[in-house]
């Protein structure tokens, strides 16, 4: 294997990141509160345009909180696209209600609103969509369809941040949103996530139930079975810094992404494209590979080219965990079987999307000479 030129991700910390962390250790406020987590979470509520924002440990439990608050519980469904990352479906778990999955849109690879119709049930309490890489879900179809059963819409966004659909930010359409600042998404606190909504009830429970349900009334009393899921003013911190960076980062990571457009438009490798009403924030840039190429001999490849890639998710309902019965769900199955996710993150340069799609194609090459 030669070096490792081009990982899939890393993270951009050259702003005042070190210099907010320093200024955290000074003081000694390092858990979880602090003036970073004040600011970080109005600060990204006003990015977001919506009421409330509040900091949590992960994106993971952010869509727990966000679904708990929401009262869904044992014996509820919850719809969700099987193609997505597998803590969507987990968080929908632990609250004890049943995922159930739906398939996905050839065009934009999210969750398919006619599918979502078919799968609604006297149980089904709430749609939970997931703007996968990037590209916004068809919110107007969720919006009415919710609307119209008397259904929650939840977003998770994680993927999503700096996504806009008919010119707003992704996580205004539904009831609450979540976001992850994971190491590797658009931008990041280490380990981080944000729920956000325009309800103040709502927002009122999940700071609740984010504080081992912390009485309002009196001290170190509790009336509610709730959790620690705070976030430390460290990780707050980063994310400040991080945010007051976005606009750059999401105008060089949509760069990246044209750059790989323009390579691929006379292949046959399919690139994610987006449709007229959504700014798509690539947060992967991913790719649909022609049938014939076997991905996993291409990833081992472009690895010996010090190229990193990741495959698509695999769709959740076909993982043993949750593929309790037989479900088919054609479309998601056909993209992952083909999708790869690219070298993504804001520093590449036209040069490096050149070298790596001239990798890509020299395979292909290599194979048809065969
Ligand atoms: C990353 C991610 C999460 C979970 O976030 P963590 O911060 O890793 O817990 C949830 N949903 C999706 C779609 C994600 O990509």
């Amino acid at each position: 294997m030669g070096e490792l030129k081009y990982p899939v991700y890393q993270p951009n910390l050259n702003g005042n990141e070190k210099k907010y962390v320093n200024e955290c250790l000074d003081s000694t406020w390092i858990s979880g509160k602090g003036k970073f987590i004040d600011k970080f979470e109005n600060d990204f509520a006003k990015y977001i345009g919506v009421n409330h924002a509040t900091g949590v440990c992960n994106g993971t439990v952010a869509l727990h909180l966000a679904l708990e608050a929401l009262g869904i519980g044992e014996g509820d469904e919850v719809i969700v696209p099987t193609l997505t990352y597998v803590a969507s479906v987990n968080a929908i778990t632990y609250t004890g209600a049943k995922p159930v999955f739906v398939d996905s849109l050839e065009s934009t690879w999210q969750l398919d609103p006619e599918d979502v119709i078919t799968k609604i049930t006297s149980k089904t309490k709430a749609v939970l969509c997931v703007h996968l890489y990037g590209h916004p879900c068809e919110m107007k179809s969720l919006v009415v369809i919710c609307e119209k059963h008397g259904l929650f819409l939840v977003e998770d966004c994680a993927e999503a941040i700096g996504s806009r659909y008919d010119g707003e930010h992704v996580g205004v359409f539904g009831d609450v949103a979540t976001f992850s600042f994971y190491g590797n998404k658009t931008i990041t606190t280490g380990e981080g996530g944000m729920v956000t909504t325009n309800d103040e009830t709502l927002y009122e429970r999940i700071i609740h139930l984010k504080g081992q349900g912390l009485a309002k009334y009196r001290e170190y009393w509790h009336d509610a079975i709730g959790y620690n899921y705070r976030m430390t003013n460290i990780c707050a911190a980063i994310g400040l810094a991080q945010l007051e960076r976005i606009n750059t980062i999401i105008e060089d990571k949509i760069e990246i992404a044209n750059w790989y457009r323009e390579e691929f438009k006379e292949s046959n490798f399919e690139f994610h494209t987006e449709t007229e009403n959504v700014v798509h924030s690539y947060w992967m840039c991913t790719i649909l590979l022609p049938v014939e190429i076997d991905r996993r001999e291409l990833k081992e490849y472009l690895l010996n080219n010090g190229i990193e890639t990741r495959p698509m998710f695999y769709p959740v309902h076909t993982m043993p965990i949750y593929a309790q019965k037989y479900e088919k769900h054609r479309v998601a199955e056909y993209l992952a079987r083909r999708g790869i996710n690219l070298p993504s993150y804001p520093g590449l340069t036209q040069t490096d999307i050149q070298k790596i799609v001239h990798s890509l194609f020299s395979y292909q090459t290599l194979k048809n000479g065969q």
